[in-house]
């Protein structure tokens, strides 16, 4: 057996191996084959051929913050911007309820109209009418007080990549008013609080190496997080890195499997990043060991102007349209659609 193939055995057997051999197996897909059928072994040990849904509500585009890489970025004046009321949120839910899913995500922007009692309130109303649903808010970096209020308020879980584990990579996608220290304290303190975290990175962002790959993974075993959410990076017209090379498809599905591989208890979504770069973009990931897809529940009427990224999916469909292509996807790859809660099963 070649060298690198016994590295990937050696993940396979949950044993933790050097950077170096991380390093040899990200850097050449020879393997690519033989990474992604242990992975999808793997998750099937863990999950079956399940693949949990989560209704996805991209509930406001502003954001105070003005990351280098991101279309909603503040410095972005060529986008509309909108909100949805809480009516509207409320209305999606139960949309999205009639449609099986059990699950809902509040994503937005750090959009300071938010403030910490209008989000309990959203999250009071939805817990109160849903109280089979988990709640997942991925509403950006907050005091623990926010946190813990929410998680009082009925929020389950919480979504916030960490976006590179090295502070000098950091500080070339964000401003200096942004710090990796403040983003890892938040993922702490919402760990401490109870939330089931979710962390990630995106594939391919500009100035990454494979060494900061390397220290997100690391990262990662560190924050052990229940959920972790990779796509790669995709330009937008309107930011700083318009110029940039797009992440590429293949580095997205094998750092997909070696995370399998390293997580075998993790909720891993096949992204709409990844099935924006290419047609089949998240059936490969369901292939390499995903196993979470998020159809989009938001309005049609704002679906264009939640744009991070060019050329993002799913932008004109309804949501029960967007519901049954994605079932359609994961069936086609071999696996099962399942609506149920999907809490992580350590
Ligand atoms: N504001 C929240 C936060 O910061 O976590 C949630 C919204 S933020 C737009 C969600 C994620 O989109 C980010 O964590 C980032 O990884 C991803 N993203 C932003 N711009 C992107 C781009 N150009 N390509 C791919 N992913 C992007």
């Amino acid at each position: 057996m070649e060298p690198i193939e016994q590295n990937i055995n050696t993940l396979y057997r949950k044993q933790d191996i050097p950077d170096a051999a991380l390093k040899e197996i990200l850097e050449t897909d020879i393997y690519d084959d033989l990474l992604f059928s242990l992975a999808d072994k793997v998750r099937k040990e863990h999950y079956g051929t399940d693949i949990y849904l989560r209704g996805l509500i991209e509930f406001t585009n502003y954001c105070k913050n003005n990351c280098y890489y991101c279309g909603i970025r503040r410095d972005n004046i060529r986008l509309k911007r909108y909100r949805l009321s809480e009516e509207e949120i409320l209305s999606c839910c139960e949309e999205g309820y009639r449609l099986g899913f059990r699950t809902f995500v509040l994503q937005g922007g750090e959009d300071p109209y938010y403030t910490d009692e209008r989000i309990c309130g959203i999250v009071a109303n939805i817990r109160q009418k849903f109280p089979d649903c988990a709640i997942t808010l991925s509403i950006g970096e907050k005091p623990r007080e926010s946190y813990q209020a929410y998680f009082d308020a009925g929020a389950d879980r919480y979504l916030l990549r960490h976006e590179t584990a090295s502070d000098e990579h950091y500080a070339k996608l964000h401003p200096l008013q942004m710090s990796l220290d403040d983003r890892k304290r938040c993922l702490f303190d919402l760990k401490a609080i109870g939330y089931q975290v979710g962390s990630g990175f995106m594939v391919g962002s500009p100035y990454q190496t494979t060494e900061n790959l390397i220290s997100d993974l690391r990262f990662l075993q560190q924050l052990s997080p229940d959920m972790i959410g990779i796509g790669p990076y995709i330009k937008h017209k309107d930011t700083p890195f318009r110029d940039k090379e797009n992440g590429s498809l293949e580095l997205t599905l094998r750092l997909v499997a070696i995370l399998r591989l390293m997580f075998p208890y993790a909720l891993i979504p096949a992204t709409t990043a990844l099935g924006s770069i290419h047609p089949q973009g998240r059936e490969r990931g369901l292939k390499a060991g995903a196993n979470v897809v998020m159809p989009n529940l938001s309005p049609v009427g704002v679906r264009e102007l939640y744009k991070l990224y060019e050329n993002k999916l799913c932008t004109g469909e309804e949501a029960a349209q967007c519901r049954s292509c994605l079932e359609q996807r994961i069936i086609s790859a071999g696996y099962k659609a399942v609506t149920s809660r999907g809490d992580v099963i350590r």
